[in-house]
């Protein structure tokens, strides 16, 4: 291969991945009305609106961008990652965009319809050895063997974004809430799961001097909430999130501390009652961090509701109910876990109706 083909090829695929990114229109901006909440409209920036369903699509396309511009991928280098959501599901989406080869390597018991969504988007997966870490080594070894590239999302999601992100979901967000009353929200509130999403909206506001603030949601067993509290930069709870997409066991290197200005720890069963709330009162479907993310978003508005505080607060829509209906969406999946959601789905409701938001075990006031 010539340096001139690699060098067209690079152009080529960077052009299909850019135009796969800009053909998608800003993803939605849905406000959600709360007749009983005066002065203070909330959004759902819906990230479930990308071709692969998920907010990781941003920051897959951010991977991809960069690894292109850098040379390690290149034509007919085939593509590993080590997941069994999102990301596969992107980067076979992805891979397929640039005829390159894709596959995840999966942990044993990934259920059939995440298996199904990557091979819809023509990737090939393998069932990985357990324990789940062990996940993360063979597909790096595949790659070694293969001469591939190992897409690391939870390594490399902070450069990718920082360099190739763009346009990033606070990008949009600020364009799309121009003609609102409130254009500059007092919040915008995030899951961490590479922490890709709230370091990117940090960035942003920093870099364009906004007064909105940054809030983290967290579920139960992460590290970010205490490393966050702690000023502990490296944090590990070895346990692992119930809330698929966010929360983890160790504090990732895209995690960035610095530019959250509140974290809220939610309990799970809050984020299922979130999520349901959502689903049968307001016929938004969403996933489980959605639910965590609204949680915060209640708690939030509602403080601003008591302080007398007019303005907006932005929050996202990471994924799609459709995986979820066995799962959290399933009551009798939600008891198996001794989750009791009904005094937290009371709270959202009363809030909903009233403004009033109940002070309760789950959070200091
Ligand atoms: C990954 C993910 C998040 C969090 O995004 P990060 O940028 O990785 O922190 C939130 N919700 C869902 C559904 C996700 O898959």
């Amino acid at each position: 291969m010539t340096e001139e083909y690699a060098d067209e090829w690079a152009a080529q695929a960077l052009r299909r991945v850019r135009a796969g990114g800009a053909d998608v229109t800003p993803t939605p901006l849905r406000p959600l009305p709360l007749p009983a909440i005066r002065g203070i409209d909330i959004y759902l920036k819906d990230e479930s609106a990308h071709p692969t369903g998920s907010i990781k699509y941003r920051l897959v396309r951010a991977l991809f961008r960069e690894a292109i511009a850098n040379g390690t991928l290149t034509a007919g280098t085939p593509v590993i990652a080590a997941t069994s959501g999102a990301v596969a599901v992107a980067g076979a989406h992805f891979a397929r965009l640039l005829d390159l080869a894709f596959t995840a390597v999966v942990p044993a018991g990934t259920p059939a319809g995440v298996l199904a969504r990557i091979g819809a988007e023509g990737g090939r997966w393998q069932v990985g050895e357990q324990p789940p870490a062990a996940v993360q080594q063979e597909a790096r070894a595949l790659a070694e063997r293969l001469g591939g590239h190992f897409l690391d999302h939870f390594a490399d999601a902070g450069r990718a974004m920082a360099v190739c992100g763009e346009p990033t979901a606070a990008d949009e967000i600020f364009a799309q809430l121009a003609g609102e009353r409130h254009p500059v929200p007092e919040w915008i509130v995030t899951g961490a799961g590479t922490g890709a999403t709230s370091a990117s909206v940090g960035r942003h506001l920093r870099d364009h001097g906004r007064k909105t603030r940054l809030a983290v949601v967290d579920p139960e067993n992460s590290a970010y909430f205490p490393a966050w509290a702690s000023g502990c930069a490296d944090y590990t709870t070895g346990m692992p999130s119930r809330i698929p997409g966010i929360g983890r066991p160790r504090t990732e290197p895209g995690f960035l501390p610095e530019v959250i200005d509140l974290m809220i720890p939610v309990p799970d069963a809050a984020s299922v009652a979130a999520l349901r709330w959502l689903r049968t009162a307001a016929g938004i479907d969403a996933g489980p961090s959605t639910g965590t993310h609204f949680w915060g978003t209640c708690h939030l508005v509602a403080r601003m509701r008591e302080a007398g505080v007019r303005g907006s607060v932005v929050t996202l829509i990471g994924d799609t109910a459709e995986p979820y209906l066995t799962t959290h969406l399933d009551p009798s999946w939600v008891r198996a876990r001794g989750l009791d959601p009904a005094p937290y789905e009371a709270a959202v409701e009363r809030f909903a109706r009233t403004g009033e938001w109940q002070a309760g075990p789950w959070h200091a006031r």
